[in-house]
């Protein structure tokens, strides 16, 4: 029996978690139990912290974690000392060791007139950003006088190489592409970096490897999208640039990710949105980010690529033939839009 762990959190979290179980129940019947845990915003009404020994017991013993948003201006707070929903998040990555963040941008051609940029740049863009989630500057020793302030940025081999492996297995599964994103002019760790990247290559012969430094990576990812396949980067390069691909989509309505660690762990799948909580509970929330989300779970946490695609394919579908949700510039409710993609799966 396969085990799913829910965290619908807080905002719309509810709203979208509960089509995605419907989704995902529908395709893979009576060989998935979920189980529900609260988390967030919810987890602190309820227990007084954001993540429960039991929500990550739950998590940690199943086989894929379906986590939809948390927090919310109720838990917004100036107070040092008070809980935070976000710290669910960073606890639940941290506890699993989900060290690869990996989000793929696929801009839908009947969202096309949605995105900043023209219609041609983006046609044709199919790519994914592979984050290292758990490493870099994020994590460093901080320091903080009256008048200075560093972060430090560190990263071992160890890390660069398991993040490179990542990206490189998927760029094989992919086009064989692979632009792996540094500073090597400037920065120590960038050079060592790109040592490790390339002796990992040694091992992944057909895929082709490209160093892109990040400035540059930046301004192509705007002047011409559709020349990555897979992009591998460290933790706060990544952040910015995945940020930076997400705009082409046009919505962030739309763009799920997962954040894996080794394997035998249960990946983390969850839409890149937040809680939306200006539009909870008006039954208006887009769901098709969550949607994706659910079958990067079935590809990526199940090994279940055909109930994956089937799902992707549902909702290009519905969306061809017109499905808008507000932040869509539609009308459609988020029961209109699960009706219409649930109707699609089969
Ligand atoms: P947000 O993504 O929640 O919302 C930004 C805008 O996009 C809002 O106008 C919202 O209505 C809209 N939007 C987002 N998702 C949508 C959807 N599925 N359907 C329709 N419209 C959608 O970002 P924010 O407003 O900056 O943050 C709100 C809360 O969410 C904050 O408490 C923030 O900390 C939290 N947050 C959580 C996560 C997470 O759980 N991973 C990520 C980002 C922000």
């Amino acid at each position: 029996m396969t085990t799913i762990a829910v965290l619908p959190g807080d905002g719309i979290g509810p709203e979208i978690a509960a089509p995605a179980v419907q989704v995902l129940g529908e395709l893979l019947g009576s060989q998935v139990e979920f189980t529900e845990f609260v988390f967030g915003g919810a987890s602190i009404d309820a227990h007084g912290t954001a993540l429960t020994d039991e929500t990550l017991a739950g998590c940690r013993a199943a086989d894929a974690v379906l986590l939809a948003a948390v927090g919310g201006p109720k838990w917004d707070t100036t107070d040092p000392n008070a809980p935070r929903p976000e710290q669910g998040l960073l606890g639940i990555r941290k506890e699993l060791g989900l060290f690869a963040n990996i989000r793929p941008v696929r801009p839908i051609p009947a969202l096309y007139s949605a995105s900043a940029l023209k219609p041609e740049i983006i046609e044709g863009t199919n790519l994914v950003v592979v984050r290292e989630l758990t490493g870099g500057i994020y994590f460093g020793e901080k320091t903080r006088t009256a008048t200075s302030a560093s972060d430090l940025c560190s990263y071992t081999t160890d890390e660069v190489d398991r993040i490179a492996r990542v990206a490189f297995e998927l760029a094989g599964r992919r086009s064989g592409k692979l632009a792996s994103v540094d500073k090597a002019n400037v920065l120590e760790t960038s050079r060592q970096w790109r040592q490790v990247v390339h002796e990992v290559a040694a091992d992944y012969p057909a895929v082709e490897l490209e160093d892109v430094l990040v400035d540059n990576c930046a301004m192509q990812l705007i002047s011409r999208p559709s020349s990555f396949d897979v992009i591998v980067t460290e933790n706060l390069f990544g952040d910015i640039l995945s940020d930076e691909a997400a705009m082409l989509t046009g919505s962030i309505g739309m763009l799920p990710s997962a954040s894996l660690g080794t394997p035998g762990t249960p990946g983390l799948f969850e839409p890149v949105h937040g809680s939306a909580p200006d539009i909870a509970g008006q039954g208006i929330a887009n769901p098709l980010a969550m949607f994706l989300s659910a079958a990067m779970l079935l590809r990526d946490g199940l090994g279940r690529p055909v109930e994956a695609a089937a799902l992707e394919s549902a909702v290009d579908a519905a969306l061809a033939d017109g499905l808008r949700t507000a932040d869509l510039g539609g009308s459609a409710t988020t029961a209109e839009a699960v009706t219409d993609v649930l109707g699609r799966l089969h």
